[in-house]
């Protein structure tokens, strides 16, 4: 059945072959990023860490785009953390969502930032940039990367310390939360960044790593391979400059379907 869209923007009919969802909740952080809570369609399974394409009704045609599910797989219901690009084809429509409308979720997921294309190692680090942290929004809250991993180490790097608060806020949800609190224990280690204003931690992850104040800061040695694992997602030059740094210290890419020592993916395309 197709389901009608509640407000009058969307008010068009669901294209068939897709999930038409409804949003559960919305929170705003800053005019650029908000995230939001939409129910999960009874047949859809995914591995955390795995993108699929959301979109909306806008006029008579859908328009999709790539978004990280930030939710574990467990979860019953679906998140996502996103931007608010002004113009943009998608979001300049998508952040005025309300609980009750529907988003439109096309059918398989996929993507590289997944447990199952890393080798077995004892560090996990995760590095992100602005939206990259999504993925890993998905993956700090799933038992099996503690069962894999003693320690995970999740660095979120923004321009401004406002947009770090969702990265702040899934800390307290897990330190909070019935049964992570306690699969978590100390495992996890929050490493927020920013570039353009004062804080605690200051600069790009690139620059942290190469001056070893990253590791310094946490307490833990510089990275093996032997022991220490990584996924990256953020621009394209994040990307490229932190892989040249794992690279550097010997960590090899992988991918599923050649499990290695480090994966990337693009938190936006440009
Ligand atoms: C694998 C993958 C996963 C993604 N996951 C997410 C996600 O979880 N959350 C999310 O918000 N976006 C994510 N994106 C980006 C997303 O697909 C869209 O680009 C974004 O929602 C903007 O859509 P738009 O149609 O409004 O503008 P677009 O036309 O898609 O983008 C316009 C411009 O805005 C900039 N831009 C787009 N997305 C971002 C971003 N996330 N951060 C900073 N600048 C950006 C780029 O310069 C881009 O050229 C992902 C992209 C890829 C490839």
């Amino acid at each position: 059945m197709n389901a009608p869209a509640k407000t009058e923007e969307f008010a068009v009919k669901i294209p068939d072959g897709v999930y038409a969802e409804t949003v559960l909740d919305v929170e705003h952080y800053t005019d650029r990023l908000f995230r939001f809570r939409m129910t999960r369609p009874a047949g859809f399974r995914f591995r955390s860490g795995e993108f699929a394409m959301i979109g909306l009704m806008v006029g008579d045609k859908p328009i999709y785009r790539a978004y990280s599910v930030a939710s574990p797989a467990w979860d019953e219901e679906l998140e996502f953390f996103s931007i608010k690009v002004p113009d943009g084809p998608l979001t300049s429509h998508l952040q005025k969502i309300q609980p009750g409308d529907i988003v439109l979720m096309r059918k398989k997921p996929t993507g590289t930032l997944v447990l199952d294309a890393l080798t077995p190692g004892k560090r996990l680090y995760m590095f992100s940039t602005g939206t990259g942290i999504a993925p890993f929004a998905s993956l700090i809250r799933d038992p099996e990367t503690y069962e894999k991993f003693d320690e995970v180490i999740l660095t979120h790097t923004c321009r401004e310390v406002a947009e770090l608060k969702y990265g702040f806020d899934l800390m307290e949800e897990i330190r909070n939360h019935e049964f992570l609190a306690e699969i978590v224990g100390d495992k996890l280690k929050h490493y927020p960044t920013v570039t353009r204003e004062e804080f605690w931690h200051k600069g790009r992850i690139t620059d942290l790593i190469t001056s070893g104040k990253l590791f310094t800061d946490l307490g833990v040695p510089p990275l093996d391979p032997e022991t220490d694992r990584g996924m990256i997602c953020g621009s394209s030059d994040m990307l490229k400059d932190t892989k040249a740094l794992l690279e550097k210290a010997g960590l090899t890419e992988g991918a599923n379907s050649k499990p290695a020592e480090f994966v990337i993916e693009r938190a936006f395309v440009g």
